[in-house]
């Protein structure tokens, strides 16, 4: 018998791992929630309840192929042998599965196929998280690029000379049927992220509905937060309920001729996936970015400030900054932010506040329902000017422009803080001199003061070097 075990590929369409075992012969499949494991990677709550949640849809969609899905309650990774070892005597030939890229599940996978091919269980694993797979593309003098512009023109040469294969769901197997184990059935989460559908044909149709409709306006309406203009499929990409290449060809299929044009709506956000792969790419060829170095060595020297007050005044939505704790109370009450707030509230909390950039990284996957780590590092670094293709430390958001332009009649504003609910439109981006206002936290820092200071900690750092 062939065993699929599902990690973070929560699909029956588009997953080769499921495909080859099927083709090899009766099947069965193996899902272990892990949640000290997603502890230790400060896995949201919210994003743990979504897994187990799509984990049960799943075993129905799976059974509708005739595949039994044995849905394991798991402590951490050190303890999926005993789960194997349970399983083995079913004669199992082959563990199938799709590749992970950050460092302790390579472990765990390192550790498993050697103790499998012990027992003489084959292994058998696919690279099929990203587009195209890290290392499929590399630059001229054979490294990884560093640089977004020549990785996406690349990508894109690519995509023009093969384009991407969606694999279809397979076809479904006599039913097959398994003793019971004495393994512990996995437990059902605590429901806090209900308001996220898990059913494959919802988020596929939501997929299609998004290529269809609304998807020709994004280059004009994605940076506003109060419209509801993105694809909000982020939680599914990083669950692998949806894989990248299911949307790049759903995108094709919609939008035909227009994915062409520079300045579409379906080539922007094809350039927002391709940002997806890219910092996949990046994380593959530098491994050590998972033990959180700056990718720039020099930017280590930087004496970050650290107020612990600060940083609470941050996480709570406090700053006196209405966009910016409005984009907090998103994030803490909803498990998911706009793209453009969380460049406005990483880069106040590194350049305004003066607070290690890890802090606010670790801080957004322990609330993220879409948590991924190479998409969270990258734009951490991205914000801070430490990473691959950083912004330039001398750009710094200014909170309040950046509100009067993305939120101008402050409609996302009043929508998060009930404070400035009645808060008139000439002051909702700076609330301070309205006399009417008194329940809003005053400004905790001055921007003009601590762009200073952070131009002073970056040059600092820089003689240091
Ligand atoms: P859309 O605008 O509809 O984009 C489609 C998909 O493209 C997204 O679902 C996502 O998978 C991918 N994508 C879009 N923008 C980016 C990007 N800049 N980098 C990488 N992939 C992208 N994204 C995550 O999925 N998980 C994270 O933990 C995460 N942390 C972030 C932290 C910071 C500081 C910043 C600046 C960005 C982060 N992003 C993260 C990227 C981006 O903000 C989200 O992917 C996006 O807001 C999700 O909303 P959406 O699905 O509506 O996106």
């Amino acid at each position: 018998m062939q065993l699929v075990w599902f990690r973070s590929d929560l699909r029956t369409y588009d997953n080769a791992a499921l495909l080859a075992a099927m083709e090899q012969g009766p099947t069965m499949a193996l899902f272990v929630a892990c949640p000290k494991s997603w502890q230790q990677h400060d896995m949201a709550p919210m994003k743990q309840d979504l897994i187990r949640r799509r984990a049960e849809a799943l075993k129905l969609e799976l059974a509708a192929l005739g595949v039994p899905l044995l849905l394991v309650e798991g402590t951490d990774y050190r303890a999926l042998q005993s789960v194997f070892t349970a399983l083995l005597p079913l004669g199992i030939d082959t563990v199938y599965s799709e590749q992970e890229y950050e460092l302790r599940e390579q472990q765990r996978d390192q550790m498993l196929q050697q103790w499998l091919a012990e027992q003489g269980v084959g292994w058998w694993q696919c690279d099929r998280q990203c587009g195209f797979a890290p290392g499929s593309f590399v630059t001229g003098s054979g490294a990884m690029y560093q640089v977004f512009t020549p990785f996406k023109k690349r990508w894109l040469q690519r995509f023009a000379e093969q384009g991407v294969t969606v694999l279809p769901r397979p076809k479904a197997q006599p039913t097959l049927r398994i003793p019971s184990l004495a393994l512990a059935v996995m437990q059902p989460g605590d429901h806090s992220s209900a308001a996220w559908p898990v059913v494959q044909d919802t988020l596929l149709s939501q997929l299609r509905n998004y290529c269809q409709q609304r998807v020709q306006d994004y280059q004009k309406r994605r940076d506003f937060p109060a419209l509801d203009a993105t694809s909000r499929l982020s939680p599914y990409l990083a669950l692998g309920a949806l894989s990248v290449r299911q949307c790049i060809a759903r995108l094709q299929f919609e939008a035909g001729d227009s994915l062409q044009q520079a300045d579409s709506g379906a080539s922007v956000w094809l350039s927002e996936l391709i940002w997806r792969d890219f910092y996949k790419h990046v994380l593959v060829a530098w491994p050590d970015l998972i033990k959180h170095q700056p990718f720039q060595a020099d930017t280590a020297a930087i004496r970050w400030r650290n107020d612990p007050a600060l940083f609470q005044a941050w996480c709570d939505g406090k700053t006196g900054y209405p966009l910016v704790d409005a984009a907090m109370q998103q994030l803490n009450q909803s498990g998911w932010m706009h793209n453009r707030l969380r460049m406005v509230v990483a880069s106040f909390l590194v350049k305004d506040l003066h607070i290690d950039w890890r802090w606010g990284e670790r801080y957004f996957m322990s609330k993220l329902i879409d948590g991924d780590f190479a998409a969270n590092n990258g734009g951490w670094q991205w914000a801070a000017s430490t990473g691959t293709d950083a912004a330039p430390y001398f750009r710094i958001f200014n909170p309040v422009s950046q509100s009067e332009r993305f939120d101008p009649d402050g409609a996302f504003i009043r929508t998060w803080l009930p404070a400035l609910a009645a808060c008139p439109a000439k002051h909702i981006h700076w609330p301070h001199s309205d006399t009417m206002v008194k329940s809003y936290p005053k400004p905790v820092v001055d921007h003009a003061q601590a762009r200073q200071v952070t131009l002073a900690l970056f040059q600092q750092a820089r003689q240091q070097n």
